[in-house]
């Protein structure tokens, strides 16, 4: 029982496992998807920030060059304001000095493009001199909001004002102002520059900013003065964001930041810079869709091929998976049938051995302690013929040897010696085991029983078919194919041959005398009396039929014929069974004598070697019976024609 769990428990502990195989590797490959895609997502976003820090430090770069190149223009336009205050202040708004001051800034306008011109205006805002063309001299710009700006705030630095319509032409211009005094520190009028707001955008069209960028310069309240795209709706509106913005720049003279616009809903990157001689801020704004196309396009690439990979590394971890499945569950089989074969093999009454190609046993089922009385694991790694009676020994590797020549299997039945040292009848079954993919032999499997009982059983069964039920002798069977095969080697060896063919007198009367069971009584009585008579190991004695018998005597000549036939003739009488029907009152027998001599030239028959035995029993029984007459010499038998007849008592 305990072999037999042991044996199959194996192969129950494996079923679980191919089971949660999946249950542990699916988890194992979404796993490795996972920290793939994790890895990817990583990259992907440290490439964006990258790309945005680089949008970032040139739009930084554009600002602050494009911020230097307006602080230049304003600069230079501001030094002429401060030439023509310095006049004014000085000399006073007298007519010469208005006029050599008009010559002056329409000289100074000419060497600067988009500046539109100067002017000035008097205390009252009334337009003293103008350098810009059609200009008229005389009218008023006290509502402007630089003379406003001026009139009210004695702070002597220029002011740019916000971006105004011009009155001639409608365009967008931007005011720089500074105001003069009079000797008394009054406030005297103002000088005004204008430049031409498209002129900025104009220079701003050089850099590309994409669709949904844009360039702007603005004043540090966020009113826009001048942007690209040049959108005159936009001139002169505070940006989106303006507040903050001028919050931001006032902390920071230089910054990024992202802001979703309210108008269009574009998320954009933008950087400003401040300057810090005038209140202008120039802010560069790109679309961070377009900032980051380029980054898109790869990251959807990647994205792309990182999908593939982790569809071929489910498709190839899943294949995985089934062919350790199948091999799982094909080992399971085996270790099934394994287990199986073995408790046959551990069950079977028959000893199961598996023999090496070194001629070794490698397995001994437990039936050998039964078999052999040695316990299996004793056996193993040992011979088999150790264990068979040493005559048998050579059939047996004669056996080992054909296997794969002449045989792929073949059985014998030989004697074996027990642990006890009793010797047992085994009958082997040897079969030939070959590697499954090589087809080399690897050894041989031997199913062994013990067929002791079986063949005492043939033994006695092949006694019965040659004995006499009677008598317990030989019988007729026996006697001819003795005789038959004595004849034949008295032939090839040259040896003599006597056969007596004998029949009790008058035996018909004992039987109507004294009763069948007598006669049988009788019959086996004279057949005992033969049998003890007759003691050569080669000698043989037959009941021929009914109450005749017959004795084959190898290598005796006629003279050791007659004197065997004598003694039983003698000895039959010397039994002593009462015959009251016979002569001589006792049971007595006639003895025909028969030979083959070494030297017959002819080969005789046996059967004529018979015939002349029962020849000469008749003359026996005719010449007064209770004696032996031996044959006449014939050609079978030329060398001793002996005429010893008579050899009874009579
Ligand atoms: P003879 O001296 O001439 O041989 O005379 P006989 O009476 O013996 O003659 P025969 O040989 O012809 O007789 C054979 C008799 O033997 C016939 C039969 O009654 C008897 N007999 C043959 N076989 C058996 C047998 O198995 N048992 C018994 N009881 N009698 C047998
Ligand atoms: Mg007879
Ligand atoms: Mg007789």
């Amino acid at each position: 029982m305990s072999s037999n769990s042991s044996a199959v428990s194996p192969a129950t502990k494996a079923v679980v496992s191919p089971l949660s195989l999946g249950a542990r590797a699916y988890p194992l490959l979404a796993l490795l998807c996972l920290l793939l895609f994790a890895a990817e997502g990583w990259h992907a976003w440290t490439s964006r920030e990258a790309q945005l820090d680089d949008v970032e430090t040139s739009s930084a770069n554009l600002a602050r060059s494009l911020l230097q190149e307006a602080e230049g223009t304003f600069a230079t336009v501001n030094a002429a304001l401060v030439g023509v205050v310095e006049r004014l202040e000085v000399d006073g708004t007298r007519p010469a000095v208005l006029d050599r001051i008009s010559a002056l800034l329409t000289a100074q306008s000419r060497n600067q493009p988009g500046l539109r011109g100067f002017s000035v205006d008097s205390r009252s805002g009334e337009r003293l001199v103008t350098s810009v063309p059609n200009l008229p001299v005389g009218a008023s710009d006290a509502e402007r909001p630089y003379f406003q700006h001026h009139k009210t705030d004695p702070g002597p630095g220029s002011f740019i004002g916000p971006a105004t319509r011009s009155q001639l032409t409608g365009n967008w211009i931007i005011t720089i102002s500074r105001r003069f005094e009079d000797q008394d520190g009054q406030f005297a009028g103002v000088v005004v520059a204008s430049v031409e707001a498209a002129e900025f955008a104009r220079g701003y069209a050089a850099y590309d900013v994409g669709r949904q960028g844009s360039i702007a310069l603005l004043r540090t309240d966020g009113m826009i003065l001048s942007r690209h795209p040049y959108e005159d709706a936009a001139i002169g509106r505070v940006i989106s964001g303006g507040s903050s913005m001028q919050q931001r720049a006032t902390l920071n003279p230089v910054g990024n930041y992202r802001v979703t616009s309210p108008i269009d809903g574009v998320e954009r990157l933008a950087s400003y810079h401040r300057s810090d001689r005038f209140p202008i801020i120039l802010l560069v704004a790109t679309g961070a869709d377009e900032a980051l196309s380029d980054w898109a396009r790869e990251a959807w690439l990647r994205a792309v091929v990182v999908v593939l990979v982790a569809v071929v590394i489910v498709l190839l971890g899943s294949r995985l998976v089934a062919q350790i499945r199948r091999r799982r569950h094909a080992d399971l089989v085996l270790a099934r049938s394994e287990a199986q074969f073995r408790m046959l093999a551990e069950h079977a009454s028959d000893m199961v051995s598996r023999v090496g190609v070194d001629g070794l046993r490698r397995y001994a089922s437990p039936a050998a302690k039964r078999l052999l009385g040695i316990p299996a694991a004793e056996l193993v790694g040992r011979r088999p013929e150790e264990n068979i009676h040493p005559d048998d020994r050579p059939d047996f590797d004669a056996l080992v040897a054909s296997l794969g020549k002449d045989q792929e299997q073949g059985g014998l039945t030989y004697r074996a010696m027990r642990s006890d040292g009793t010797e047992i009848w085994v009958e082997s079954t040897l079969r030939l085991v070959r590697d499954p993919k090589t087809g080399v032999s690897d050894g041989y499997v031997g199913i062994s029983r013990d067929v002791t009982i079986s063949k005492a059983v043939e033994a006695k069964l092949a006694a019965l078919a040659t004995t006499d039920g009677l008598t317990g002798i030989a019988n007729r069977r026996h006697f001819d194919n003795t005789l038959f095969t004595e004849w034949r080697r008295a032939a090839r060896d040259g040896k003599w041959l006597g056969v007596l063919m004998l029949d009790v007198d008058h035996f018909k009367g004992f039987n109507d005398r004294y009763g069948h069971l007598s006669g049988d009584e009788c019959l086996r009585t004279v057949a005992s009396v033969i049998a003890e008579t007759i003691r050569r190991p080669g000698d043989i004695a037959a009941r021929y039929g009914g109450e005749e018998f017959g004795v084959i005597l190898p290598s005796t000549d006629l003279a050791g014929a007659k004197d065997v036939a004598e003694r039983v003739r003698a000895a039959i009488e010397a039994a002593a069974i009462t015959h009251g029907g016979n002569d001589a009152g006792v049971v007595t027998a006639s003895i025909g004598v028969a030979v083959i001599a070494p030297t017959a030239r002819a080969v005789v028959e046996a059967s004529a070697l018979v015939g002349a035995a029962d020849g000469a029993l008749y003359a026996a029984k005719r010449s007064g019976r209770n004696r032996v007459i031996a044959a006449e010499p014939s050609d079978a038998a030329p060398a001793q024609a002996d005429e010893g007849a008579g050899h009874g008592r009579g």
